[in-house]
């Protein structure tokens, strides 16, 4: 069994959205499961479309996602491997020139339709004597190239939808070179998949049918074809499904939104499969967790507003070393860093809320003052430092003691006090980290 090797084949046309994502990290999961390599590669032949700016932002999403690839091609950049391919191909008679323009093709369509027949391309071009191409190209026609496809059942064991299988003989023979000498996306990609190793080609089910055509090009090239795992694709409550064009659920927007990088691979990859989603605290956890064999066939319906909930469930759950530095990036370091993180993350909605708390244990803030008195009377009762996490119930329990108050009376004017928040994280936990200076400030002491 040769190592495994996987890709993700974006086309750099736009920003990957969520259901990209979903591709990407099926690959990614799948190398780190297997112990193998996670190649990045853009199917930027379409050069019209294709642009470095979007190239780039695909890498930085999928860096923010974690799925950090192992080796990045670019397909522009390997023009000469696919025209040696299509040559093995003309050699092995197995690619020919067609001439139809697509009028003409469009007529021969309807033609077959009226007929009760398949529109399926009529293969008139196989028909042609050397003479009638010489007249052809005489007139100025240059030629586009369609793959001789084997009328038989390509038939292949699907990692995700089991026993799979197409009748080619119901397809057209499809076109690998345009007229320009360009080429469409199919010769490259098994190319591609051959020169790299892949061992896994995993992506959208809206490609299954390039597969049965994909496979017998890899066995007229190489004799072999890697496996294959169609997913379902993501849609939404009404159905719809995603768009790189619209912009809509783009990484990098859920990104700017302060979702977790965590909270998208949770929903990305469990959503549409038989494991229920739930936060993850790392993606080495998913990629224990995932299997392809578990993705349903139905399609994958997700509600983009369980990636709030999915954001705080994962904070709440991290541990400080899988943060410490973004919290360093938040001014939040040193000896007191990870007691703070024990403190607050169980009350943070995304990231950002970070600043609310490390506010409340390092800067000045306006404490809301209910009564006075009390509050002076609790000042004066504070312990001497050094204090830990017993020392707010040592002082309020003198506080009670000493002014009667109990409950709510008590505990809620020392909460506002001290944080200027009507709820927030343990006090137990917030009163060493606030210190007894700011703490006896904010008491009017
Ligand atoms: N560029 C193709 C896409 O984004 C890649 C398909 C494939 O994985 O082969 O759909």
């Amino acid at each position: 069994m040769p190592s495994p090797v996987v890709r993700f084949a974006p086309s750099p046309t736009g920003r990957i959205h969520l259901g990209n994502a979903r591709t990407a990290l099926l690959n990614y999961l799948t190398a780190a499961r297997l112990h193998g390599r996670f190649v990045l590669r853009f199917d930027d032949t379409d050069l019209a479309r294709s642009t470095e700016a979007f190239a780039q932002s695909i890498e930085e999403d999928l860096l923010w996602l974690g799925a950090v690839p192992d080796a990045i091609y670019r397909q522009s950049q390997r023009l000469a491997l696919y025209e040696a391919a299509a040559q093995k191909l003309k050699d092995a008679g197995l690619l020919y020139p067609a001439y139809e323009t697509q009028g003409e093709l469009d007529r021969r369509r309807k033609l077959q339709q009226s007929r009760g027949l398949p529109p399926i391309y009529d293969r008139a071009a196989l028909k042609l004597t050397d003479a009638d191409r010489a007249k052809l190209a005489a007139e100025g026609r240059a030629p586009h190239w369609r793959f001789k496809l084997a009328h038989e059942v390509v038939r292949w064991d699907d990692l995700v939808r089991g026993e799979s299988h197409i009748d080619c003989a119901s397809l057209s023979d499809p076109v690998l070179v345009r007229e320009d000498g360009s080429f469409l996306y199919t010769l490259p990609s098994v190319v591609d998949d051959l020169d790299m190793g892949i061992t896994h080609v995993i992506r959208g089910e809206d490609h299954v049918t390039n597969t049965a055509v994909q496979i017998q090009i890899s066995h007229a090239l190489a004799g072999r074809a890697p496996l294959y795992a169609h997913h379902n694709l993501l849609v939404d409550a009404t159905g719809a499904g995603l768009s790189k064009r619209t912009g809509a659920l783009s990484i990098s927007s859920l990104r700017e939104a302060g979702v977790e990088a965590l909270a998208v691979a949770a929903l990305a990859v469990l959503t549409g499969s038989s494991d229920e989603v739930h936060p993850v605290a790392s993606l080495g956890e998913l990629a224990e967790q995932f299997d392809l064999a578990h993705i349903s066939r139905n399609a994958a319906k997700f509600d983009p507003a369980e990636l709030r909930s999915l954001t705080a469930r994962t904070l709440h759950m991290l541990e400080y070393d899988a943060v410490a530095d973004r919290l360093a990036a938040m001014g939040v370091a040193g000896p007191q860093a990870e007691a703070f993180w024990r403190a607050v993350r169980g009350n943070l909605e995304t990231f950002a809320d970070v600043a609310v708390w490390r506010a409340v244990v390092q800067d000045d803030i306006a404490p809301v003052i209910e009564d006075a008195a009390f509050c002076r009377a609790a000042a004066a009762l504070l312990p001497p430092e050094p204090w830990d996490e017993t020392t707010w119930s040592a002082w309020t329990q003198s506080v009670k003691t000493q002014t009667g108050a109990k409950g709510r009376a008590l505990f809620h004017p020392l909460r506002l006090a001290l944080t200027g928040r009507e709820t927030g994280p343990e006090l137990a936990k917030l009163l060493p980290l606030i210190g007894a200076a700011r703490v006896r400030k904010r008491l009017g002491a």
